[in-house]
Parts: C-alpha cells; sequence; structure tokens
C-alpha cells in the first residue's frame, strides 16, 4: 500500500514538473493518418515541433545556440523561441509578420523545442492552409483548405489529376560555385507555382509543382565540393529534385528568379568548414581585428543637421571614441579604421580595407536625419544588409549610398535589385547568423543604457555592406535633425556612451562568437 501511495505520489510530482507523454497525436487527412507523440504539461498538450515539421513536411530550423525554431513553409515563416509565450508568424513576401500570444510559453527539453497544441492551432492552419480540427483526446483533423489571399496555392496532400504535360517545363540547371556555397539555377519554360522542400538524411529534396523536368539534362554527379550529385525524376505532374548534400551542408534557399520564370537554388555550406578542420583554420576565425568605419568624411560631409552640425564629424569623433576603449580593454584586439581623420574614401574601399585586414567585425557609423529641421524623429537605429522592408529603411539606404556621387567612378556599384540581392545574400549568408546577433545586441545595448531611444534592427541595401565579407552592421547613432539627439550626439559625453554601447555589445558579442565557432570547428 505504501509503495502504491509512493508511486501515486512521485507520480504527481513528476508529472507536475517534467512533461509526460501521454499518447500519440493521430493527424488526420483525406489521404491517410500520421502519428506523433502528444506531451502532457501541467494539463496542457504539447507536440514538439520537429514532430510536427516532419508530419506537414514543413522546413525548419533550430538554433544550437538560442534554442530558436523556425518552421517554414512556401509562404510563410513561424518563429518560436524557448520559455517565451510568443509564436511570430511572418509573410515570405511582404516581410509583414502577426505575432500570437500564447496563454502557455513554449518549453525545451534535450534541445528540443514543445509548443502548446491547442493554442498553436491557428497560425498553424495558416502554416499548412488548411482548416485544423482538435477533438479531444488526441484527433487533429486536417480539413478543407483554406481560402484567403492565399488562394490557388497548393497543398502537399493533395495530387489533383492534372492533364499530362507536353514537353518539359524544366529544361536544364547551370550550376556556379562560390565560396560560401553553390548556385543553381534551374532553367523552365514555365511559371512554377510552387514547391516544397525536406532534408533528411544529407539528402535534400526539393519537389516542384505541376511542371515536369528534363531527367536526362538536369541529373548531374559531382557537381560542387558541397553537392555530390543531383538526381531528378518525375512524380506524376511534379518534378522532384534530390541533392546529395555533404556534411559541410548548412541551409537551403529557393527563390524565383525575378521577371524569368527561372528558380534560382542556393545551397549554403557552414562558415567554418568542417573539412579543413585544423589550427590554421581556427587560427583564421579567431577575434582579433574589428573594423570601424566612420561614415563619410572630406568632401562628403554627411548629413546637416540643428545648428549645421555635420554628420562627417560625429561619426569620427564616436569612431575614434570606440577606437580607444577597444585598445585600452581588448588589447588583444586590432582596431582598423577605414579613415581616422577627416578624408573622403569610397565606400567600396571601405569594405575592402576591412578585407585585406581580415577584419570578423564591421561597423559602419552614420546619423540620421529628415529634410525638415527640427523634427520630432529621433533615436538609433542598427541595420542588416537586407532587403529594405520598408519605405523608410529604403530612403535611409538611398540616402546613404547617394554619397557615390562623390566618387569618381560611381557606376561600380550595381544597382542592388532583388535579382543582386540573391546574389549579395548568397556572399553574406555565412555570415548573416553574427551579424544578426551583433544587431540584436547592439539594440539591446542601446534600448538599457543609452539616453537616445533604440528603434530597432531594421534591413536594408547599403553599398557599404556589401564589400565587407565579415559578420557587419550599420548604425545610424541618432537623428542630428532632433534638437535633443543632435544636442546628445555634438557633445564629447554623448559621444562618449555611445562609444561605451558599442563597445559593450563588441564584449558580449565576442563571447557568442568564440564559443559558437569553437562547437562549429
Ligand atoms: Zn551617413
Amino acid at each position: 500500500m505504501k509503495k502504491i501511495l509512493l508511486t501515486f505520489l512521485l507520480t504527481i510530482i513528476i508529472g507536475s514538473a517534467f512533461a509526460q507523454q501521454s499518447e500519440n497525436l493521430a493527424i488526420i487527412t483525406n489521404k491517410g493518418t500520421k502519428f506523433i507523440p502528444l506531451w502532457v504539461r501541467e494539463g496542457v498538450l504539447y507536440i514538439s515541433v520537429s514532430d510536427l515539421a516532419e508530419a506537414f513536411s514543413l522546413n525548419h530550423y533550430i538554433s544550437e545556440s538560442t534554442g530558436k525554431v523556425e518552421l517554414k513553409s512556401n509562404y510563410y515563416l513561424l518563429k518560436s523561441t524557448p520559455r517565451n509565450p510568443f509564436l511570430i508568424l511572418t509573410s515570405r513576401s511582404t516581410g509583414i509578420p502577426k505575432v500570437y500570444q500564447l496563454p502557455k510559453s513554449t518549453y525545451i527539453k534535450n534541445g528540443e523545442t514543445f509548443i502548446p497544441l491547442t493554442y498553436s492551432l491557428e497560425p498553424l492552419e495558416v502554416m499548412v492552409e488548411r482548416k485544423l480540427n482538435f477533438e479531444r483526446p488526441n484527433r487533429l483533423i486536417v480539413g478543407t483548405a483554406i481560402t484567403s489571399p492565399t488562394e490557388g496555392r497548393e497543398w502537399m496532400f493533395d495530387k489533383p489529376d492534372l492533364p499530362p504535360t507536353t514537353g518539359y517545363g524544366i529544361t536544364g540547371l547551370t550550376v556556379t560555385e562560390k565560396v560560401n556555397g553553390t548556385l543553381i539555377r534551374l532553367h523552365s519554360k514555365t511559371q512554377i507555382p510552387s514547391y516544397f522542400s525536406s532534408l533528411e538524411d544529407d539528402e535534400l529534396t526539393i519537389i516542384f509543382r505541376k511542371v515536369n523536368a528534363d531527367v536526362n539534362k538536369t541529373t548531374k554527379n559531382d557537381v560542387s565540393d558541397l553537392i555530390k550529385g543531383i538526381e531528378t525524376r518525375n512524380v506524376g505532374s511534379d518534378a522532384e529534385f534530390k541533392f546529395k548534400v555533404g556534411s559541410d551542408y548548412s541551409t537551403n534557399e529557393v527563390m524565383n528568379v525575378p521577371g524569368s520564370n527561372d528558380i534560382l537554388i542556393t545551397i549554403h555550406n557552414k562558415v567554418f568548414s568542417q573539412n579543413q578542420k585544423n589550427q590554421k583554420n581556427i587560427d583564421k576565425w579567431h577575434f582579433d581585428v574589428v573594423v570601424i568605419d566612420a561614415g563619410h568624411g572630406g568632401k562628403d560631409p554627411g548629413a546637416i543637421g540643428i545648428d549645421n552640425i555635420r554628420e562627417k564629424d560625429i561619426t569620427l569623433a564616436i569612431g575614434l571614441k570606440l577606437g580607444q576603449i577597444l585598445k585600452k580593454e581588448m588589447p588583444d584586439v586590432k582596431v582598423v579604421y577605414t579613415r581616422d581623420d577627416d578624408t573622403f574614401v569610397d565606400l567600396y574601399k571601405r569594405g575592402k580595407i576591412a578585407n585585406e585586414n581580415n577584419g570578423k567585425l564591421f561597423i559602419s557609423i552614420h546619423c540620421n536625419s529628415t529634410k525638415k529641421k527640427p523634427s520630432n524623429a529621433s533615436g538609433a537605429e542598427v541595420y542588416l544588409l537586407r532587403p529594405g522592408r520598408t519605405e523608410e529603411a529604403i530612403d535611409i539606404a538611398e540616402t546613404e549610398n547617394s554619397v557615390i556621387k562623390y566618387e569618381e567612378n560611381p557606376d561600380r556599384y550595381e544597382k542592388l535589385t532583388d535579382e543582386n540581392f540573391i546574389l549579395v545574400s548568397m556572399a553574406h549568408s555565412a555570415y548573416m547568423k553574427y551579424s544578426e546577433k551583433f544587431a540584436e545586441l547592439l539594440h539591446k545595448e542601446f534600448d538599457l543604457n543609452l539616453k537616445l531611444k533604440s528603434r530597432g534592427v531594421k534591413q536594408a541595401g547599403f553599398y557599404v555592406l556589401v564589400g565587407a565579407s565579415m559578420p557587419s552592421v550599420l548604425v545610424e547613432t541618432g537623428f542630428i535633425s532632433n534638437k535633443e539627439d543632435a544636442k546628445f550626439l555634438k557633445s564629447a559625453s554623448g559621444q562618449k556612451q555611445v562609444a561605451e554601447s558599442i563597445f559593450s555589445s563588441i564584449e558580449t558579442y565576442r563571447k557568442f562568437y568564440e564559443d559558437a565557432i569553437e562547437a562549429e570547428l
């Protein structure tokens, strides 16, 4: 009796603190039933994100360092952070996010993230583009397609009987090898309505809907260092591509080439190649050089603010102060300035200086301004190199980029069109995770410790960031068109505070970076 009671008590204790697997969740579609484990924690039902992704054939990515999970469907991206009650659903075409606050946080166990099932149904419905009905205790009914702005989209469970296509849509492919991976362009005669991909055992499968491929022209061996082979077959009215990727595989992206029917597939390798695991390689990634890029200079004054203060003077003052702090507090790190006096430096040369010095972090310092002066806009912003998402961000990048008018050969800069951005982001993808981390740290640091408010992490196409082959951000330290911001940025103490905040984030970032390379090497 005592033993039974003890077991009973233990069950209650364990049950309240840890999750217990109850039974399987039956995912019922008109094509059949799949089962995934269902967990109970404090009376709430949870499923693992990987199980969910597999059941619905969604691409998923888990960050080992942060435990953040991303689920990717053709049209949406769903992000979840462990022990956090928010799910963020972003439209991949517009970049507009929708935030769902769940009454229960997600939790993480053994590197796996679990989400509360019943509370997550709404964003999941959008992800899978189907009505989802949960019936207690353990049945999830996958219903009819949701008709929404996404109307006309395909759902993988459906294999409608289509008339056989005449000829091949995908007629061939070209492969371009880049330092950071492989770029494959599929030549297509017809528009490909949709595609989805999955990764299993070093094999990346991408299925293109309603198009057939010329198998002879698309099946290849020894494609690149990263891709051992491509195997193609036609399944009904779809074309299936299997890419055999090695252990260096990191991520992939599939996109339509703007203005054509072609598809661009980028398959990225890891920054720190497993194949070159040796001391020389470890030394190569050592955090030993920070590049400080004070915006503008010489004949280019940058923006002109209140009381005619010039952006170029403020960026230089902040840059030099940051350099001083770095030299004192991190003597083992070399400081490289793209300029340390009032001289003009071409935008492309700034990246070149950074690369030639093997920089491990590139920080471009600027000040914002509005046309109207004085104005109310105020605060700092941190920018990543990505296609601009808002009118405002695009305007800021255009203003910063316009300084090429002072250069002798402004034609050297290729306009950052969608297609060019694909190529640029290909080159930068390896560092993007690090740029993102630094940007996030800088934003937090500004938010917590700076008198200027932080307007957040944003993205746009800055030429100065294109050239730097390393994690890089551009900081708009504040609006010199705003009275308060201008007063702060003009003062030596304000400049020092900005420099200290940047240094503080470099310190935190360095720890993150060093842990990350240790784990990757
Ligand atoms: Zn500027």
